[in-house]
C-alpha cells in the first residue's frame, strides 16, 4: 500500500530534511511540501514501519487521566494548551479525510475511560472536573455495554478511530506529487549545526545539507548530549485482534487501573475485528512476554467468550518526566535541529500537533503553545519524582544485570529458543534459530552497559534501562542506543568447550 523508495546514492541539500517516516515525519513532510518548502524525508527502513503501524489508532483528545493530572502538576494553562493543541490536530486529521475523501476507515465514536477500583473511581471524578474547568464535554457514566465489573466511566462524545497506514499512504501520494524526496533505508547517524545550516550523516557515509532538520525518528536519534533517555522511558504494550462476536458497539473504550485494558473495533479485510489490548509494561522488563499474550486471551475471553486469536504484536512509545511531549529545538541557541517525540501512546493527535507546531517554527510564524513542549523545559514539581524514581529503577536493573551470573547450559537449547550464560567471565547471550544456527552476542547494552534481557515473543534482546532493543544478531532496533551489541563468531562448539 506505501510505496517504496531507493536508499540515498549521493549527498545533497534540501530546505528541510526530517528523519523519519512515521505518521511524524510524514504529516510534517506534508504540511511544509504544502507551504512550498523543498522538503526530504528519510527512513532506516521503511515508512510507516514503526509504531504508527503497530498503534491501536485512536484519534482523540481523551488521553487516559491526563487533564487532571497536568492541571495539578504543571497548571490550568498548560492543560488547556495540550488540550487546544490537541483538538485542532483531531480537526485537522477529521478535515483532511472528508476533503479528500481518504479511505482510511475513519469513524466518529465516542472515548470512554473506566474504573474498575474504588481509587480510580475518585481519580476518573477528579478528571472529570478538569473536563468541567477546560469546558470538555464528558460523562460521568456507571456501565459500559461490556461484561466488565467497573465503578464508573468517563465518556467523551465525538473522538474517532481510522486506520493509520491507509490515511498515510494518501499522504505519502501526496509527497510524491509535491515532489517530496523520499529515501529508505537511509539511516541518519549525526547532525552537525552551524549558524548557516545543519548537516546530517547517514550510515552510508552520505551527508544532507538543510535550513533545519526535524528528528521524527520516534526515540530521536541524536540528543545532542541533552540526556533525553534519563527524561523519558519506553513503555511497551500487547495488542491481540479477533473477530468481533458479541461486540456491542464501536466504541474505544480504556481502563485507567492496572491491568490496563483497551478495547476498539476495527475492519480487516472487510470483516469485523476487536484489537484488545494491554499489559504495559516498561521494555525489557517484561519478563516472560508470551505471557502477556496469554493474559491478554485470558482477559478478552472473560469479556467475550472464547475468542479466535488471528493477529497479535507489540510495540512502544515514550513517556516523559511531565507527561508532555518534547517538541521544539533540543538546544535552546541550535534553532535548526528540532524534534518531537514522547506521545506518552496518544500519537495520533500529538504527532500532528507536532507537525503544525513545528511547521509555524520553520516559517517563523508566531506559535506561543510551543513552549510548554519545549525539550529544554524542566518542572520541578513534576519532574523531581519521576526522575528519582527512573534512576532507582534503572540503578535497581542496572545490578541485577552485573550480578545475574547465569549457570544455564547451552547445549540443551531448543530452535527457536534464547539463554544466557557465562563465557570467559561475560554475561553472554546465544539465541538458536529454526535452522540450528546459534547466534551469540555480548549482553551489554552498549548505550550504558545495563544488561539485556530476552524478549522471547519478538525475538529481541531489550534493555530494561533505557528501552533499547537489538535483534538476535545484534542490530539495534530502536531506543537511544545506536550501536550494535558485540557479536561473538563463536561456533557451538567453541562455546561448549570453554564453558
Ligand atoms: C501498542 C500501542 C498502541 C497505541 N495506540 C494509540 C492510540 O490508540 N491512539 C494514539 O493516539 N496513539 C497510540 N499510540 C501511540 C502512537 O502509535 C505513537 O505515538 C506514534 O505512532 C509515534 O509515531 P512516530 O512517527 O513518532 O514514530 P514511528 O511511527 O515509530 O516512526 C519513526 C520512524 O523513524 C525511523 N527511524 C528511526 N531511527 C532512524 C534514523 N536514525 N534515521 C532514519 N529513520 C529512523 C523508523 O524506521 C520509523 O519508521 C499507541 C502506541 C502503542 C505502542
Amino acid at each position: 500500500m506505501i510505496p517504496k523508495f531507493p536508499p540515498i546514492s549521493s549527498s545533497t541539500s534540501t530546505d528541510v530534511l526530517i528523519v523519519g517516516g512515521g505518521i511524524t515525519g510524514i504529516t510534517s513532510a506534508y504540511l511544509l511540501a504544502k507551504e512550498g518548502k523543498s522538503v526530504t524525508l528519510i527512513d532506516a527502513s521503511h515508512l510507516v514501519g514503526g509504531t504508527s503501524l503497530h498503534t491501536t489508532a485512536k484519534v482523540t483528545v481523551q488521553h487516559g487521566l491526563c487533564y487532571d493530572q497536568l492541571i495539578n502538576n504543571s497548571d490550568f494553562n498548560t492543560a488547556k494548551t495540550y488540550l487546544q493543541v490537541n483538538q485542532a490536530a483531531a480537526k485537522f486529521i477529521e478535515g483532511l479525510v472528508h476533503t479528500n475523501a481518504i479511505e482510511c476507515d475513519y469513524e466518529k465514536n465516542k472515548a470512554v475511560i473506566f474504573s474498575t477500583s474504588g481509587e480510580y473511581e475518585t481519580k476518573i471524578e477528579k478528571e472529570k472536573q478538569a473536563y468541567d474547568h477546560l469546558n470538555l464535554k464528558g460523562t460521568i457514566e456507571t456501565s459500559i455495554p461490556y461484561n466488565l465489573d467497573i465503578q464508573n466511566a468517563l465518556q467523551l462524545p465525538d473522538q474517532a478511530q481510522f486506520n493509520p497506514t491507509k490515511y498515510l499512504s494518501f499522504l505519502v501520494q501526496e509527497l510524491i506529487k509535491m515532489n517530496v524526496t523520499i529515501y529508505e533505508n537511509t539511516k541518519a547517524t549525526a547532525v552537525k549545526e552551524s549558524e548557516e545550516n545543519v548537516e546530517v550523516t547517514c550510515e552510508t557515509g552520505h551527508s544532507i545539507t538543510a535550513n533545519h532538520v526535524i528528528i521524527s525518528s520516534h526515540y530521536p536519534f541524536y540528543e545532542g548530549a541533552k540526556f533525553l533517555f534519563a527524561r523519558m522511558y519506553a513503555n511497551k504494550s500487547y495488542v491481540i485482534a479477533f473477530p468481533a462476536i458479541n461486540s456491542p458497539d464501536h466504541g474505544m473504550y480504556v481502563s485507567v487501573d492496572k491491568p490496563v485494558r483497551s478495547i476498539r473495533q476495527t475492519t480487516i479485510n472487510g470483516e469485523d475485528f476487536i484489537l484488545f489490548g494491554g499489559e504495559s509494561h516498561k521494555v525489557g522488563q517484561g519478563d516472560d512476554i508470551s505471557k502477556h499474550y496469554q493474559a491478554l486471551t485470558r482477559s478478552a475471553e472473560s469479556v467475550f467468550g472464547k475468542v479466535n486469536v488471528q493477529y497479535h504484536w507489540s510495540a512502544q512509545d515514550y513517556v516523559t518526566e511531565d507527561q508532555l511531549p518534547f517538541i521544539g529545538p533540543l538546544h535552546q541557541d541550535r534553532p535548526r535541529t528540532l524534534v518531537a517525540t514522547g506521545y506518552r501512546k496518544w500519537g495520533m493527535t500529538n504527532s500532528t500537533a507536532a507537525a503544525m507546531m513545528l511547521t509555524d517554527k520553520i516559517l517563523e510564524r508566531p506559535n506561543t503553545d510551543l513552549e510548554i513542549f519545549k525539550p529544554t523545559r524542566f518542572n520541578l514539581k513534576a519532574s523531581a519524582k519521576q526522575i528519582i524514581r527512573e534512576n532507582v529503577d534503572v540503578t535497581k536493573h542496572f545490578i541485577k544485570g552485573k550480578i545475574d551470573f547465569p549457570k544455564n547450559k547451552i547445549d540443551q537449547l531448543q530452535p527457536d529458543e534464547a539463554t544466557t550464560f557465562l563465557k570467559d567471565g561475560q554475561r553472554t547471550g546465544a539465541y538458536k534459530d529454526d535452522e540450528g544456527q546459534v547466534h551469540v552476542v555480548d549482553t551489554t547494552c552498549t548505550h550504558m552497559g545495563c544488561e539485556v534481557n530476552w524478549n522471547d515473543a519478538e525475538r529481541t534482546w531489550d534493555c530494561p534501562c533505557h528501552g533499547s532493543r537489538f535483534s538476535y544478531e545484534g542490530k539495534v532496533i530502536e531506543g537511544p542506543a545506536q550501536e550494535a551489541l558485540k557479536k561473538h563468531d563463536y561456533t557451538i562448539k567453541d562455546v561448549y568447550s570453554k564453558e
